[in-house]
């Protein structure tokens, strides 16, 4: 499938942040935006485990689909603080994403288990969000690409296709920094993505995405959405990279 074909995705990652109120209005806002609009995009809420049953109601009836952070491999079991895809597909959940930069990084997460948590995805019925991307030292090393190929190897299953699949390229040192990558840095990374994952996946930009950029990022060959973590949580400038889809 080219691209062109691609319905695009625009994820708000809200990671660790969000109490209840305020919370609920935000998902209410962007649940009636995308209520009231035509959409050229699939969009998606991925709120902590704290706020899924929040954003489930105030999304309930719109377009905008609910995605957990993390998932456990198990379906359930003794692994206290931990949830499985099972639970979060049981709350209304339609994504996951799996293997994200700061779970490798906080809770040393290997390729293998975030191949286990995307299996444990497939398993519920859940589309895992397959995060990969290079460190600074890393890109300066002249290694972006060998690291990138050997994380879409080891991280994303073997039955990935592009029902079941989005893969997230986002270069560490631009998460949650103010600093993105160039078009010509994204449309590298994506263009040996796009070769060598599973044919017609999603593929996302994720790095200090916002109202302004989005546009130029969006346009990049072989980008087709982005994952949003600090923008989203503002439903303007969430809306913004929403629209810039068109
Ligand atoms: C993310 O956490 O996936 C992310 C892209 O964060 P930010 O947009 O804040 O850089």
């Amino acid at each position: 499938m080219a691209d062109k074909d691609i319905r695009p995705l625009i994820a708000g990652n809200w990671k660790m942040n969000g109490l209840k109120q305020v919370s609920r209005g935000l998902a209410r806002d962007v649940a009636e935006r995308a209520r009231t609009s035509r959409l050229a995009c699939d969009v998606a809420i991925c709120p902590p485990a704290t706020l899924l049953s929040v954003v489930a109601e105030a999304i309930e009836g719109s377009p905008v689909a609910l995605g957990g952070q993390d998932c456990h491999p198990e379906p359930a079991g003794a692994h206290t603080g931990d949830t499985s895809a099972e639970m979060l597909a049981d709350i209304g959940c339609r994504y996951v994403i799996v293997g994200h930069s700061e779970r490798r990084a906080d809770h040393g997460e290997t390729d293998a288990m975030v191949r286990k948590k995307a299996a444990a995805a497939h398993r519920a019925k859940l589309i895992a969000i397959v995060c990969i991307g290079e460190t600074l030292a890393e890109r300066d090393a002249g290694n972006t690409i060998a690291v990138v190929t050997r994380q879409l190897a080891g991280s994303v299953p073997e039955n990935a296709c592009a029902a079941n699949t989005v893969i997230a390229y986002e270069p560490v040192w631009a998460i949650g920094t103010g600093r993105t990558a160039t078009a010509a840095q994204i449309a590298e990374v994506h263009a040996k993505i796009r070769a060598d994952g599973p044919a017609g996946v999603r593929i996302l930009y994720g790095g200090s995405a916002n109202a302004k950029n989005a546009r130029d990022i969006l346009a990049v060959p072989h980008v087709n959405g982005a994952l949003v973590g600090g923008a989203s949580l503002k439903a303007d400038e969430f809306w913004t990279i929403v629209e810039s889809c068109r």
